[in-house]
């Protein structure tokens, strides 16, 4: 097992898109890193250059003590699973999970004891005869996982190995990878462009836009305190409230509403000065009567979320969205008021 890192990685492919730009990324041994951003990123190009399956137009990829940056794929010690699993059609579960063994060479019968005992580990015990025709798609998932732990690699590589599973599974198939991933101490890079995903497995998180990273954290201090506009639009199940405003005096103006200047802001803002206001739906409270600093409008829209309901009010002709728990919510048309809760408001001057 090894750490990961990226000296400033840059990827230009041939017709001149530039799918990573200059990136610097250091992962800790044993880490689970999740990798998230929208289709086109450049999400896979940076598994693909760790891996060696992409030659690097400048920068270094260090593994371990060693860089690896002109080393031959096969001799990098990292294993990747794809987005389609890549399994060998015509080979048994068993020889599909030894087929890295094979290509180094290691001995028949020590292969099949280690495709022996990764399956069992994985619950493929009694499907190790099988071809993965004859498999669901979540049993070719875990095929396809038990390859890459038969391998023994320093680091993991996993391009979306989730997104072709149904919901359901998808979700149990999370929990199961994490808990093995935890098991194992292998670092492992995950690629999603699903941010629950991200959210809910990685131990720290990047978040890509254009072959550039655009923030670096844990879970929640990503999902607290999205650093541009662009991470927190991106991230969160309902969408954060991202309102244009402007500073007035010692006060806010956003939404036609009069709000204090939240305790997240550091330093001065300048009067007059445009800013955008952030809020997640989840970090304001309904009123029904007036309060002071808030968002007053009228209720026009509302979504069951299950145990709680997304409210949209009308605000000045700005919608605004809050998240009303089960029980407390306010009848269409009535008048009420979003207010942030202490601290959870960001100003944003990147808009
Ligand atoms: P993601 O996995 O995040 O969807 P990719 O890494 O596949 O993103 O792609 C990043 C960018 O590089 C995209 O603009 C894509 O069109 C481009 N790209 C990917 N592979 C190639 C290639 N082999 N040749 C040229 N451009 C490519
Ligand atoms: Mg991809």
């Amino acid at each position: 097992m090894a750490a990961i890192e990226l000296k400033g990685l840059t990827k230009v492919y041939p017709g001149g898109v530039k799918a990573l730009d200059s990136l610097d990324l250091e992962i800790p041994d044993g880490e689970f890193f999740a990798l998230l951003g929208p289709s086109g990123c450049g999400k896979t190009t940076l598994l693909r250059t760790i891996a060696g399956l992409e030659t690097a137009t400048g920068g270094a990829i260090v593994i371990g003590d060693r860089d690896v940056t002109g080393v031959q794929p096969g001799a990098r010690d990292v294993a990747m699973v794809f987005q389609d699993y890549a399994l060998f059609p015509h080979m048994d579960v068993t020889d599909n999970i030894a087929y890295p063994l094979r290509i180094k060479k290691v001995a028949k019968a020590v292969r099949a004891e280690k495709a022996r005992e990764v399956g069992e580990r994985l619950g493929l015990a009694h499907l190790m005869d099988r071809r993965p025709g004859q498999l669901s798609g979540g049993q070719q998932q875990r095929v396809a996982l038990a390859r890459v732990m038969a391998t023994q690699a320093q680091a993991f590589l996993f391009d979306e190995p989730l997104s072709n599973l149904d919901a359901r599974l998808r979700l149990e198939a999370r929990t199961f990878l994490k808990k093995l991933q935890r098991e194992l101490g292998v670092t492992t890079v995950f690629v999603t462009h699903d941010q629950a995903e991200a959210l809910a497995m990685a131990d720290r998180m990047a978040v890509m836009e254009n072959g550039l990273i655009r923030q670096i954290g844990t879970p929640a201090e990503v999902f607290q305190r999205p650093a541009n506009t662009f991470v927190a639009s991106f991230i969160g199940s309902t969408p954060m409230n991202l309102l244009d405003g402007q500073v007035r005096g010692e006060r806010l103006e956003v939404a036609g509403c009069k709000l204090p200047v939240p305790s997240s802001v550091e330093g001065r803002l300048s009067d007059g000065e445009q800013i955008v206001y952030g809020v997640r739906p989840e970090y304001m409270t309904y009123s029904a009567e007036p309060v002071e600093g808030a968002f007053g409008g009228r209720v026009s829209i509302m979504e069951n979320l299950g145990a709680a309901h997304l409210v949209t009010l009308e605000v000045n002709d700005t919608l605004v969205q809050v998240v009303v728990q089960e029980g407390s919510e306010p009848p269409l048309g009535a008048e009420g008021f979003a207010v942030p809760k202490d601290g959870r408001a960001l100003v944003y001057r990147d808009g």
